[in-house]
């Protein structure tokens, strides 16, 4: 069963909310197609507060590890999740389009049901890069390793770059 969680927006603001916790990267399903594997979890802290014009918005923080698969060699490739943003609340439709031509701004529109987790999803698939890959040269694609007779050295080397970024996981 899928977590959710939903908050009515302005009221959030206006109470000075909190709300804080871990999610499975397995509730976030666009995600799926990008993951090497969907073990594990990320931390988030979502805050209702006023910008210094006093505008009411919500602070996101995003927090956390996941295995994403290269596009090129189908391998795994640990990924970093460090994502702290400053939504903006609109009230009304109008109010966003108007926010939104500032390309400074962050702006939603505010909704009395608004779900946390989606709005988690959506900032993680903004902080991504355009292309899941290792750097040029670190893999190849499996189609043209084919080609290649297979040595040791060839096959090991994914897992050689993985053995490099062990060393930033966090100690459980
Ligand atoms: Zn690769």
């Amino acid at each position: 069963m899928s977590v959710r969680i939903v908050i009515d927006s302005l009221n959030f603001v206006r109470d000075a909310g909190v709300r804080h916790g871990k999610i499975s990267l397995i509730e976030f399903k666009r995600l799926h197609d990008l993951l090497f594997d969907q073990n594990g979890e990320l931390t988030f802290q979502v805050t209702g507060q006023l910008d210094k014009n006093n505008k009411p918005g919500l602070n996101l923080e995003i927090q956390g590890y996941m295995q994403l698969t290269c596009q090129r060699c189908l391998g795994k490739i640990l990924h970093c999740v460090d994502v702290n943003t400053f939504l903006l609340l609109a009230k009304s439709e109008k109010e966003l389009n108007q926010a939104d031509e500032d390309d400074t701004l962050d702006v939603i529109l505010a909704a009395p049901d608004l779900d946390i987790i989606d709005l988690i999803e959506d900032e993680i698939i903004l902080s991504l890069p355009i292309s899941v890959r290792h750097a040029e040269g670190e893999c190849s694609s499996p189609a043209s390793s084919e080609n290649i007779i297979s040595d040791k050295t060839n096959t090991l080397h994914p897992f050689a770059t993985l053995a490099l970024l062990k060393k930033h996981e966090p100690k459980e």
